[in-house]
């Protein structure tokens, strides 16, 4: 089938009360092992691309087989192509053009400008609504989904460093929701982003009450949780094994993440998972043969790697088995049920 609106997608694990993986993509492998494992599983599927993705493979690249992966490989199931964290309305008009059925409009932080530490300032409330509603505008004229963000979460994402944390006031994340009719929404609960998500040897918290509350006060509203890789040991280990250097990565747990889900989480960002896979499988190869140089001989391996991950990961977030409950719905139709 042709992608969907990632809001049919939401929507759907919403009233299944499950959650769905939105994996980041920057190559063809990465692409693969995602709808493979999707396909396995029989799972909906959020492929995500952040604007430093789009510059690496010459904007319209990943799209284009994004396109091929839900058209001609796998028609059965249902995926949808988001942008991840989008700047600004040039990126989410470029976007919508490229074929995309989703995207991020990060209002929480102004891209535009940098404090003296080098961090994105974070946005006013009102400015955060301002931008998610033009972003909106311009989406929701073409039936394409839009995610906003309230609360700013840490960690480096990409080459963007962002300020201090601000967990998600569920006040103004209600507000935010009834201002702007987003329809999906990223909290700060305490993640962050990349592959030190909390100091190592102590005990893994987030605020996951704040998805409680949120919930209950926006149950249509699919809320989203960014920086939620688990960075598995034996992943970090196996990178460290073989003359890497990833100390002291700790991510999120697993059960954490399924806690969340009970709770009305329903959209789980991944991509640090992705990336250590594939250099632990890489750098296996490199050690073990040095005499290999054939790509396809360590890009195969690391393929085959991100898709036992992910196989793993559907089947955690109750994902599995959810891809043929529903009928498709175009652009077109999305478009009318916005009113446009
Ligand atoms: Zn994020």
């Amino acid at each position: 089938m042709a992608l969907v609106p990632m809001k049919l997608i939401l929507d759907e694990a919403n009233k299944g009360e499950y959650g769905v993986g939105a994996f980041n993509v920057n190559n063809m492998e990465q692409l693969q092992a995602i709808c493979d494992a999707a396909a396995e599983t029989e799972s909906p599927v959020i492929i995500q691309v952040s604007r430093n993705a789009l510059k690496y493979a010459d904007k319209g690249l990943l799209a284009a087989m994004v396109r091929y992966m839900a058209e001609e490989k796998y028609p059965h199931i249902p995926m949808a192509l988001h942008l991840d964290h989008g700047p600004d309305i040039e990126t989410i008009k470029e976007c919508v053009e490229l074929g995309f059925t989703s995207v991020m409009i990060d209002g929480s932080l102004d891209y535009g400008t940098k404090d003296e530490a080098g961090k994105h300032p974070p946005r006013s409330f009102e400015d955060n609504v301002a931008i998610t509603k033009e972003a909106i505008a311009v989406a929701h004229a073409a039936g394409v989904s839009v995610e906003g963000e309230i609360g700013t979460l840490g960690g480096i994402e990409d080459d963007t460093v962002a300020g201090a944390v601000h967990l998600t006031e569920p006040d103004e994340a209600e507000e935010f929701v009834k201002q702007t009719g987003v329809d999906a929404l990223a909290l700060a609960i305490g993640t962050s982003h990349g592959a030190y998500k909390f100091p190592v040897g102590t005990e893994v918290k987030l605020a996951l009450n704040i998805i409680d509350d949120v919930h209950k006060r926006c149950p249509q509203t699919a809320l989203v949780m960014h920086g939620s890789s688990s960075v598995p040991k034996h992943m970090v280990d196996e990178v460290n094994k073989y003359g890497g250097k990833v100390p002291n990565a700790v991510g999120v747990p697993t059960a954490m993440i399924q806690d969340a889900i009970k709770r009305g989480m329903r959209k789980v960002n991944i991509d640090t998972d992705g990336r250590l896979a594939i250099t632990a499988a890489i750098r296996k190869v490199f050690t073990e043969k040095p005499e290999a140089f054939d790509p396809r001989k360590y890009l195969g391996p690391a393929r085959d790697a991100v898709k036992t991950w992910i196989v793993e990961e559907m089947k955690a977030f109750g994902t599995a088995g959810h891809a043929r409950d529903y009928k498709p719905v175009s652009l077109e139709e999305m478009k009318a049920r916005y009113g446009g």
